[in-house]
């Protein structure tokens, strides 16, 4: 099982000036299948500059209608589907991207949508699909409809927070996670609505002890001040291995399973 990063960047500005990519995430290898996480712009360039295989997913998951997140669901799923010529794949979205939610999305045409299974996943939601279990976790983001995930395949949980704030339940909605992925904007002490900063991913990976917690959706103050001076104080005041992913990152998760 293969967890790589096709982007780090999160945010308006960080995509806009590309100081990161923001292709989200692949997980290859779980269950027999691959699953690509939040597929923001340049998602399919990525794919192939990393040397992946964007005909290879087997699920793509969009956890809100924002760009960063979603821009390259409609592509990938042409990939998935062979070009729309079978019915194949599966995709998982927030009711934003799925239906549209006021002034948002949706973020995948009704065309997009004819081919693959399609699953609008509220927080809280369980879906199956085959040996994994995708389960909808919540969030407090400027897109209500955003949902964070919970993958679990044969017990092993990979979480991903998605685009949130911290509030109190947050760590309950990730309660039994071996790997939490998290979206941090921002160092410091200001708040900024819909986000974490790092001091909030530190309340979180110390209330849920996954045995990895990565910080990915990096702002572009962030990315400047070196992300990894803050998941250094991160790793020794929680005592959990904490690493800010990097472009093209890769980690074997059979080691943590
Ligand atoms: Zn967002």
């Amino acid at each position: 099982m293969k967890l790589q990063f096709l982007g780090t960047a999160g945010g308006r500005f960080a995509t806009i000036t590309q100081k990161r990519m923001t292709g989200g995430f692949r997980i290859d290898d779980i269950g027999g299948k691959n699953i690509h996480v939040d597929p923001g712009p340049g998602a399919l360039v990525r794919t192939h500059q990393f040397g992946l295989n964007p005909r290879k997913i087997n699920m793509l998951l969009v956890s809100h209608c924002h760009t960063d997140h979603y821009n390259d669901a409609e592509v990938l799923i042409e990939a998935m589907t062979q070009g729309m010529t079978k019915k194949a794949g599966h995709v998982i979205g927030s009711e934003s991207v799925i239906n549209g939610n006021g002034e948002i999305g949706p973020g995948i045409s009704k065309y997009h949508q004819s081919k693959p299974t399609v699953t609008t996943l509220h927080p809280g939601d369980v879906v199956n699909d085959d040996k994994i279990t995708i389960k909808g976790t919540d969030t407090h983001h400027g897109d209500p409809t955003c949902v964070g995930f919970n993958i679990n395949y044969n017990g092993f949980n990979i979480n991903y927070t998605a685009d949130t704030e911290y509030f109190p339940e947050l760590a309950k909605e990730h309660e039994g996670a071996d790997v939490l992925i998290g979206c941090v904007i921002k160092e410091g002490e200001r708040k900024i609505k819909g986000h974490m900063r790092t001091m909030d991913f530190e309340e979180l990976v110390n209330e849920v002890q996954p045995k990895l917690a990565i910080m990915t959706h990096l702002g572009v103050n962030l990315i400047m001040n070196n992300p990894f001076q803050n998941t250094r104080i991160i790793t020794k005041n929680t005592g959990v291995r904490t690493v800010a992913a990097t472009d093209g990152l890769i980690m074997d998760l059979k080691q943590f399973m």
